[in-house]
């Protein structure tokens, strides 16, 4: 029988308070005790790979054919061995689980320069290749006059960072990031006096979700991107990173079970899942729910989740993202000098275009129109796949007339209308930081969090697996409790 909200609020203070106690008297018992995971993406895998070592019994639940969730590689139907990445890209060099995990995974790391020494801008009808430390060919006057992107970055942007706080110490957000929870990123930026021209530089530098991303929550990326130098990739693919955390796992991930239902009770938690078999139920002390929150709307919980947790599950949006994928003939754009994987930066519904083949061996190309939002939203609406494909390409023609010229392969993937991720990543509206950090993250009864939507690194693998070995350890740490 599920329990009732009451009963499994006690069980959760009775857990709490024994661990205070067992750590005060030094006990240590070996860990026993049987989790299930929700979810085999990199949070998932994390944490299930760190109870596995601790030595506690793990099964892991995925609706997928495979793992990886959001890391996801494509390879056919493209040619000479070329891939798309249609989920995470890159690799900061401060983002030391990543890194960490792929060395560990015997993984192959290339740079992969983000910036080359010119960038084709396309902003408020100029299209123009912008070489560093030159000015930008925009009617930019008084303060921004003569600025470029980092010129205005410095002006608008790092005068906020000093009194925002590290989004990774405990206690975040403190008084300096809650005093910008209440707008997005760009109203910041007009607060701060950018005008249009500026903002528009912004958002084709950095996306047109900063129209919807809460400033506070911006700001604490930002401050933590400060120590951002370097940027890597996997040789031959992200999802090998995945992939080999699967492995290690073996037959504990069972693909293609749909979760539907998450019971607690006294003896603790069952999770149902829907196979091509009929439904299955899997039974263990504890659950790590790693679905993100798009998802886990429809999967009943009983009892109903706490307030505060069903409040961020019901409000926690998820960030529209579309990729659109061009394999082309020759690099073409090297005829520019272009270079580096954030090449083109546009406020045209295409925004921004990457060369993911600067890391790939071959002549052909393998261009990616990245966008975010409303135009994101927009191009969904254009039709099927093949069709988004083609829409996209012609409006690339601002960039490059003759670019489908130089087209052999195109794909599309819309994370929003992805059944099992339901966006890009999850991202708080203005107003939600000052709770929904907490309230994403925070165990509720047996059942603890992870994802990058639970973490202080939203939209980055870093999130998913500093999240998931945050939850293992809290599920090591209330098993002993319990046991002690
Ligand atoms: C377009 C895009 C670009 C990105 N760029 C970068 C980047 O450059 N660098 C970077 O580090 N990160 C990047 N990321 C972010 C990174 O991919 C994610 O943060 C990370 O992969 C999320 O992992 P997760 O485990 O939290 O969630 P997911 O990967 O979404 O895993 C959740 C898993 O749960 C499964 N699932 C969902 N519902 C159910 C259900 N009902 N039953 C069973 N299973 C279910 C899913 O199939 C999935 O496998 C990007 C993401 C996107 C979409």
């Amino acid at each position: 029988m599920a329990l009732s909200r009451r009963g499994l609020l006690r069980l959760g203070a009775l857990a709490a308070g024994t661990s205070a106690c067992a750590r005060l008297r030094g006990q240590r018992k070996s860990p026993q005790g049987r989790v299930v995971v929700l979810g085999a993406g990199l949070s998932g895998l994390a944490a299930a790979d760190a109870l596995v070592r601790a030595g506690y019994e793990v099964v892991v639940l995925e609706a997928q054919a495979q793992a990886g969730g959001r890391v996801r590689t494509l390879r056919a139907p493209f040619y000479d061995g070329q891939y798309a990445e249609l989920g995470a890209t890159r690799i900061p060099d401060y983002h030391d689980l990543t890194l960490r995990f792929a060395r560990e995974l015997g993984l192959p790391l290339v740079e992969l320069s983000v910036t080359g020494p010119r960038v084709l801008y396309h902003v408020r009808g100029h299209r123009f290749v912008h070489e560093e430390g030159q000015p930008f060919p925009l009617p930019l006057t008084g303060r921004e006059a003569g600025a470029d992107g980092s010129g205005l970055w410095k002006t608008y942007v790092e005068p906020t960072l000093a009194d925002v706080g590290d989004p990774r110490a405990p206690g975040w957000p403190g008084p300096g990031a809650r005093r910008h929870d209440g707008q997005t990123f760009a109203q910041l930026l007009r607060a701060r006096g950018a005008s249009e021209d500026a903002i528009a530089v912004f958002l084709a530098e950095n996306g047109t979700e900063a129209t919807a991303f809460g400033a506070a929550i911006w700001l604490g990326c930002e401050r933590m991107d400060l120590a951002w130098k370097r940027t890597y990739a996997i040789a031959g693919g992200n999802d090998q990173l995945p992939r080999g955390l699967a492995r290690r796992l073996g037959a504990r991930v069972r693909y293609g079970h749909e979760i539907v239902r998450i019971e607690q009770h006294l003896g603790g938690v069952t999770v149902v899942a829907r196979t091509g078999q009929g439904a299955v139920r899997v039974e263990a002390d504890r659950a790590v729910c790693a679905l993100p929150f798009s998802t886990l709307r429809r999967i009943d919980a009983a009892p109903m989740w706490s307030p505060d947790k069903a409040r961020a599950i019901r409000e926690l949006a998820y960030m529209p993202v579309c990729r659109t994928n061009f394999q082309t003939r020759t690099r073409f754009w090297k005829r520019e000098g272009l270079g580096g994987l954030a090449m083109v930066r546009t406020d045209l519904p295409v925004e921004r275009v990457w060369d993911l083949s600067c890391v790939q061996p071959g002549q052909r190309g393998m261009l990616v129109s990245y966008v975010h939002h409303d135009h994101a939203r927009a191009l969904c609406d254009v039709g099927s796949e093949a069709t988004r494909a083609t829409h996209s390409l012609e409006q690339m023609r601002a960039l490059w007339p003759d670019v489908a010229d130089h087209v052999e392969v195109a794909t599309s993937h819309a994370w929003q209308e992805d059944r099992w991720a339901g966006g890009g990543w999850g991202y708080h509206q203005p107003g939600q930081t000052g709770w929904m950090f907490e309230a994403a993250m925070s165990a509720d009864g047996l059942v603890h969090f992870a994802g990058e939507h639970t973490s202080a690194f939203p939209g980055w693998m870093q999130g998913a697996l500093a999240s998931g070995l945050r939850a293992a350890e809290e599920v090591a740490r209330s098993l002993r409790a319990q046991a002690a």
